[in-house]
């Protein structure tokens, strides 16, 4: 043990005296974090973990990449802040950038500490540009911690605070292994995209400011909609005086593959982007990005953050975008999240306790059931496999409401090794606890 750190038994007292309550931790023994290099993190005792939920869909090039903390530090040394009423010139590069990697028509960007605050200003816009107050949001989504946000989010135990904003209401999302609807793909015709039509006429004033969607639910535990679901949704937000807004804090930025926004994938095209997490390789950013029509609606009215426009954050989320371009990162997340989908696929045949393989790139998930007819969510099953796999030297991630879908969402770095060192550990302890749990 390192002289120089706290316990972990000193920081757990010093948690509960002086932080609120509310925190969460993971593991029956939490682990003490010292470092991080790319995909890999160490505790106090020099213990190494590949992080396969990378701090929380938020480490995307990798911890401290040596490319980004460089310049991170540079410019540390020449002006940490200043705020957006002086001229700086990161900003600007920043937002021409995010310009360039987004759909065309998104071009005018407001950068804020956090995804939450994104999401915030989303709503902001998009009441202005459409002077009506009511949204659209879906159930099993997170979309951060404030008012606003929690209101938006559709899942209860992030909705404790009430009350909450008025006139968000939430539609079924389209989680296909558990459909609201209780019917199949592609037999239901997309119901649930369907369906935001009638929520619209009968749970609303008729018109709506919009529709906020992460393309595939995060916390919510991976949900991938059908291809057709959101031309489906967005049309019918159009019809209704709405803009869409994708939620891209934890698809954005090549997390998916291919296409630099997850909603890309669905070849349609929102009115405003939200980022955050991975955007910034573990700064504290957001922001959103919208389209000219949208963003001249709020010419004339006076919007501020402190720290919004940051010159540390800017250049850093800058060379974050510069190095997934040097090093062809989102071709790797293309080539090693279909490996990485197939080999789950594999593990579902011969492991019970797997119900459902979703997602795509680098934000997969695998929904552990203790029946694959009932469905009965295996929660307690899932802490015991995220365990194993720390003691092996790896970390997973756990989503959804009932705490039964992993999270595998590594860093863009990661090697072939890694990934198989993913699915045999996954292997590995899937069966000790079906054996465990006498899961057949
Ligand atoms: N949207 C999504 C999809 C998220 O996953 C999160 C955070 N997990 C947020 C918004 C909120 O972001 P932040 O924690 O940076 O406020």
């Amino acid at each position: 043990m390192n002289e120089k750190y706290l316990t972990e038994e000193q920081i757990l007292q010093m948690r509960e005296e002086y932080l609120l309550p509310c925190v969460m931790k993971y593991f029956s023994k939490p682990l003490h974090i010292v470092r991080g290099e790319m995909q890999y993190v160490y505790d106090v005792d020099g213990k190494r973990y590949l992080d396969a939920f990378s701090a929380v869909v938020t480490i995307s090039v990798g911890y401290c990449h040596p490319d980004v903390i460089k310049k991170t530090i540079e410019q540390n040394q020449k002006l940490q802040h200043i705020t957006t009423l002086y001229l700086t010139e990161s900003v600007v590069k920043y937002a021409k950038k995010l310009h360039k990697k987004a759909p065309p028509s998104l071009k005018r960007c407001f950068f804020t500490n956090s995804g939450t605050e994104a999401n915030e200003m989303a709503a902001m816009l998009a009441k202005n540009y459409t002077k009506s107050q009511e949204f659209i949001a879906l159930q099993h989504s997170f979309h951060g911690r404030t008012l606003m946000s929690m209101s938006f989010t559709g899942q209860s135990i992030w909705r404790h605070s009430l009350p909450y904003v008025f006139g968000v209401t939430q539609a079924p999302a389209a989680y296909c292994y558990r459909c609201p609807f209780k019917t199949t793909y592609p037999r239901c015709g997309c119901a649930c995209a369907e369906y935001i039509e009638d929520i619209i006429k009968y749970n609303t004033s008729g018109r709506i400011a919009g529709f906020i969607h992460e393309p595939i639910h995060g916390f919510g535990g991976v949900i991938e909609p059908p291809k057709e679901y959101f031309k489906i949704a967005y049309d019918i937000i159009k019809k209704y005086g709405g803009i869409n807004i994708s939620d891209e804090v934890q698809t954005g930025f090549g997390r998916t593959g291919r296409k630099f926004f997850g909603i890309e994938n669905w070849g349609v095209v929102p009115d405003i982007i939200t980022m955050a997490k991975g955007m910034g390789n573990g700064i504290p950013i957001g922001g959103v990005i919208a389209s000219d029509e949208v963003a001249e609606a709020i010419r004339g009215k006076i919007h501020f953050s402190t720290y919004g426009g940051n010159p540390v954050s800017m250049v850093q989320g800058l060379e974050v975008i510069n190095v997934i371009e040097r090093y062809k990162y989102q071709e790797n997340i293309e080539r090693l999240g279909k490996f990485l989908k197939s080999q789950f696929k594999r593990l579902m045949d011969k492991h019970p306790i797997i119900g459902d393989v979703r997602g795509f790139g680098f934000m997969l998930g695998i929904e552990l059931v203790k029946n694959r007819k009932t469905k009965e969510p295996a929660a307690e099953e899932l802490l015991f496999v995220m365990e194993l796999c720390k003691d092996r030297g790896l970390f997973i991630g756990k989503g959804a409401m009932a705490g039964n879908v992993i999270r595998i969402k590594p860093p863009f770095c990661i090697t072939k090794q890694d990934a198989e060192f993913i699915v045999n550990t996954l292997d590995e302890t899937l069966k000790i606890a079906e054996k465990k749990y006498n899961i057949k």
